[in-house]
């Protein structure tokens, strides 16, 4: 179990994941924390979360794919300094900007925890 937590609107999501994580706030739409088994380096494959709720993983050859949001994207970026993790947060509050609604939030949320 690895628990995040959004400081600019005090949710907090906790999930049963694998290794390598890459945690999305619904509300927010940013990146709020990410864990990797390497420790400094952006590792793949990695699942991406939005809330409680996996929507995508970015694989071994950093293309990001999600079924349910239709994307499969090559994402451009450095090992270092997590560099890939951060493509793949950008291009995740872009899409997530413009094509979620506000009830759609709810289902990725963990009602407990609000
Ligand atoms: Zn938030």
């Amino acid at each position: 179990m690895v628990s995040f937590h959004c400081k600019t609107c005090n949710s907090k999501y906790s999930v049963n994941a694998g290794a390598n994580i890459l945690m999305i706030c619904p509300y927010c739409k940013n990146d709020i924390g990410s864990i990797s088994d390497y420790g400094f380096g952006p590792i793949v494959p990695c699942e991406v979360y939005v809330g409680m709720e996996k929507v995508a993983d970015l694989d071994d050859k950093y293309v990001l794919r999600s079924e349910k949001y239709g994307i499969n994207q090559q994402m451009i970026g450095e090992y270092k300094d997590l560099g890939y993790y951060k493509c793949v947060a950008e291009y995740m509050h872009e899409w997530l900007e413009h094509t979620e609604t506000e009830a759609q939030h709810y289902i990725y949320a963990d009602k407990k925890n609000m």
